[in-house]
């Protein structure tokens, strides 16, 4: 018996006599379901599956993985993108999607307890009829986790006003690697100390696992405007929404498909954008009454100065979900258009939008491949829809490179990597287009503090794995003497 399946055995064991009888998973066929994540093409089945369904248990599994030094990975619902949940052969995955209750609501203090299995709409659905809602609102927020929501940082359409799942999130209760319990924030607005929440909510699964969420809930605005603007071309759109932001209006959302995105959109869901459009933006606005009328009358009037060739103003909630309805399903629509594709997800300012499209077309001519742009203009975070025939040879690569070519556009421009799906096991070999080896090594610093021997979602985030044994290169005094230089936007000391 090898290493490894002596202490799989010894875990199974473990576990058997630690949990309820369905909660522990050793059918193959059972384990494969959770072969992956929402990035189907990295597939792993693992060597155990708990089905957890409160924190003793998740801490049960946990300290036997401990014991035995296998890994473990947390996963919600698996709506991720980027292979962040993907299981270890020979480790333990922990699924959180049956450990679902919304423990308190205090409309009051503007709070809500969950659990890390509540899906995100239904906070919004539960809080309404008091007149709050949870903010951010992922494209996948009927499915996705507040567990994989605050592992990601994730964000949505109306992240540009307010902000990611990290400004939403007050306290959360963990179950840290070694097998310990801590909670991290507090129920008050700011707490002294190092921001220790912090730097769990995006960590990815990497510090451990959330157990409870402390989340913050928003008044629901008083109005809220929604309109349609269809553009010849995204230069003409990009312009707009420069235009817009560069006016001091902050939207609750502004997003952009281009003419490929649209025509998936109406392929699938019929939207009837404006014919002929090469883009559309969708832009909301909302807050108190007389506020909202002007900023959509300047919103409007900015469209229209860049050449908005038609503007439809939602009249009432049924026509707003009318325009809401090809955008939000314009991820899925590519099907109808294009047998396989790749999802890639990156940022850029803003104001290279009409540029970095542009040149990412170029790219698509260059490797023989289409991409389709569906994304939140109003924050740059773009998520390209790189369209491909795996049927026919040399595609899927041409595809993988132009994908990975987008990337290196973004980094160029001052963007980013990922803008809120995450690095998981997709972007790992991406991290040092972005950050220098000290920055990698500061980060496995704190990585190494809550996780000493790595067992915590291992091979995701970082490129090259480190234990805390292995001490990251020590400063010397010359290195200190280094003056500041700047790489792809991002300041290194
Ligand atoms: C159609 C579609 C649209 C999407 N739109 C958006 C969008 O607009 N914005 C956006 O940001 N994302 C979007 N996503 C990506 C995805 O939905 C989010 O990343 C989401 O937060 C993942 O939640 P999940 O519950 O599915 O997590 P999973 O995919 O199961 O896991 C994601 C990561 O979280 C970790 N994790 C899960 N639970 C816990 C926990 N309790 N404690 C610690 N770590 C944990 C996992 O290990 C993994 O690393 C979209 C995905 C799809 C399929």
């Amino acid at each position: 018996m090898s290493d490894a399946s002596g202490s799989i055995a010894a875990v199974t064991e473990r576990l058997r006599s630690t949990l309820p009888s369905d909660a522990v998973i050793t059918d193959p066929t059972r384990r494969a379901a959770y072969d992956c994540d929402g990035l189907l093409h990295y597939r792993v089945t693992p060597a155990v599956v708990v089905l957890a369904r409160d924190t003793d248990q998740v801490q049960a599994a946990v300290q036997a993985c401990m014991t035995h030094g296998l890994p473990f990975v947390a996963r919600g619902s698996g709506t991720g993108l980027s292979g962040g949940a993907l299981p270890h052969a020979d480790g333990v995955l922990i699924v959180m999607s049956g450990f679902r209750e919304i423990r308190e609501v205090s409309a009051r203090d503007q709070r809500a307890v969950v659990d890390p299995g509540v899906i995100n709409l239904q906070i919004s659905q539960r809080t309404r009829p008091d007149g709050y809602y949870f903010a951010p609102d992922p494209s996948s927020q009927q499915i996705c986790t507040i567990g994989g929501n605050v592992a990601e940082n994730s964000g949505g359409a109306h992240c540009l006003k307010y902000g990611f799942t990290a400004a939403h999130v007050l306290s959360l209760d963990v179950v840290t690697p070694d097998g310990d319990r801590f909670a991290f924030g507090t129920r008050a607005p700011d707490a002294p100390g190092y921001d220790v929440l912090g730097a769990f909510v995006g960590s990815e699964g990497t510090l451990g696992i959330a157990t409870s969420a402390t989340v913050r809930l928003l008044r629901t605005p008083e109005t809220v405007q929604t309109f349609l603007a269809g553009f010849a071309d995204t230069d003409a759109a990009g312009a707009a929404v420069s235009a817009i932001i560069g006016a001091g209006i902050v939207p609750a959302a502004i997003e952009m498909m281009d003419a490929l995105a649209i025509e998936a959109a109406e392929a699938a869901v019929a939207c009837n954008y404006p014919a002929g459009a090469g883009a559309v933006l969708v832009v909301e606005l909302d807050g108190p009454g007389a506020e909202v009328d002007s900023e959509l009358a300047a919103a409007e009037q900015h469209c229209r100065e860049h050449g908005a060739f038609e503007i439809r103003i939602a009249a009432d909630d049924q026509e707003r979900q009318a325009i809401w309805r090809g955008r939000k399903s314009a991820f899925a629509a590519v099907g109808r258009i294009s047998p396989d594709y790749i999802v890639q997800d990156g940022v850029i300012p803003r104001t290279a939008l009409p540029e970095v499209l542009r040149r990412m077309k170029q790219l698509a001519d260059d490797g023989g491949v289409r991409v389709a742009n569906v994304f939140h203009a109003g924050d740059g975070n773009l998520h390209p829809l790189v369209l491909f025939d795996d049927a026919v040879p040399g595609q899927a690569d041409a595809a993988e490179e132009t994908s990975g070519a987008i990337i290196d556009l973004c980094l160029e421009h001052g963007g980013s990597i990922t803008g809120e799906h995450g690095v998981g096991s997709d972007k790992a070999k991406h991290m040092p287009k972005m950050f220098t080896e000290d920055d990698l090594d500061t980060m496995q610093r704190i990585r190494c503090a809550f996780d000493p021997t790595g067992i915590s979602n291992p091979g995701k985030v970082f490129p090259t794995p480190r234990l805390c044994g292995e001490v990251p290169r020590r400063h010397s005094a010359s290195d200190d003497s280094r003056t500041p230089t700047t790489t792809a936007g991002v300041e290194i000391f």
